[in-house]
């Protein structure tokens, strides 16, 4: 049976790199931290930098691509992204990588994992999210985002695991005193997520499957990881049903591995068409 192995390497505007592996491809999406701790991380799990078998990027901020070329000259691994971002990255390369060209809603193979892409709502060039597919497991990656779009809701469908953006808290930026034009931008349907944002499609979009959601990317200045918690777990509540499990992500240091195998049938609740969830 085909089981995900996902742990978030960093995250927050310091840098943003999540691993996964199918038990034989092994990613990295966005490699927005130094190589050589993106290299030391990895190695904390037992992962050899050497096995990883391309890097995804969701777009060319810093923080999600800042260690990318190096990681992928140094290691001789395929950078895959869309022409947009690829072609935004600075500085180039001192040696060419090898680019795979991924689309917006189009999906790229990967040994027999599927990985679709989609269009997020960011001040970015071409930004995408990513959907990783093997059998009935899927785990969906979007970080970066302004607002919730029906390209955002249709790509998580189907995902067992998502990795989403809780930002900031609204009043906090509102209160924060960061320039008037960089909290609009933030705050802006082309910035960033609020811990509001994502509590509504908790609420009222959230595929059923999802069993572990990583809140990502949260703001060091304008949230605190009690307030995102505090939020989603109310509207997971009102929202009923078996919740998901909240995962926090870090800026310092590697969330443990999450094994993450496809949801099984219990015999007994078969005729009800019940899943039960290892
Ligand atoms: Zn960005
Ligand atoms: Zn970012």
């Amino acid at each position: 049976m085909p089981e995900f192995h996902i742990s978030v390497l960093g995250s927050g505007s310091s840098g943003n790199s999540t691993f996964v592996s199918d038990g034989s491809v092994r990613l990295l999406l966005d490699a927005g931290l130094a190589c050589r701790e993106i290299e030391r991380r990895l190695r904390t799990l037992g992962v050899s930098p050497g096995h990883i078998d391309g890097v995804l990027l969701s777009h060319e901020h810093s923080d999600h691509s800042k260690g990318a070329w190096r990681f992928c000259a140094k290691h001789n691994v395929r950078l895959i992204a869309t022409e947009g971002t690829y072609r935004a990255l600075k500085p180039l390369p001192d040696k060419p990588v090898d680019w795979v060209r991924a689309r917006a809603r189009s999906s790229v193979k990967l040994g027999r994992l599927t990985v679709d892409f989609f269009p997020t709502p960011h001040d970015a060039a071409d930004p995408v999210g990513f959907r990783l597919r093997r059998g009935k497991l899927a785990f969906g990656h979007v970080t970066d985002i302004g607002h919730i779009s029906d390209d955002v809701v249709n790509g998580l469908r189907g995902c067992s695991a998502i990795l989403i953006e809780a930002n900031h808290d609204v009043e906090m930026l509102r209160d924060s005193d960061y320039p008037a034009s960089l909290r609009h931008r933030v705050g802006s349907r082309w910035g960033h997520l609020s811990n509001d944002a994502l509590a509504s499609y908790l609420e009222r979009r959230l595929p059923d499957g999802v069993r572990h959601i990583f809140l990502a990317h949260l703001s060091q200045q304008n949230n605190h990881e009690h307030l995102a918690l505090e939020c989603c777990l109310a509207a997971l509540d009102r929202r009923g049903g078996r919740a998901p499990k909240l995962h926090l992500t870090y800026a310092g240091r590697p969330t443990p591995l999450l094994r993450l195998s496809e949801p099984r049938m219990a015999l007994d609740d078969h005729k009800q068409g019940v899943l039960e969830f290892a």
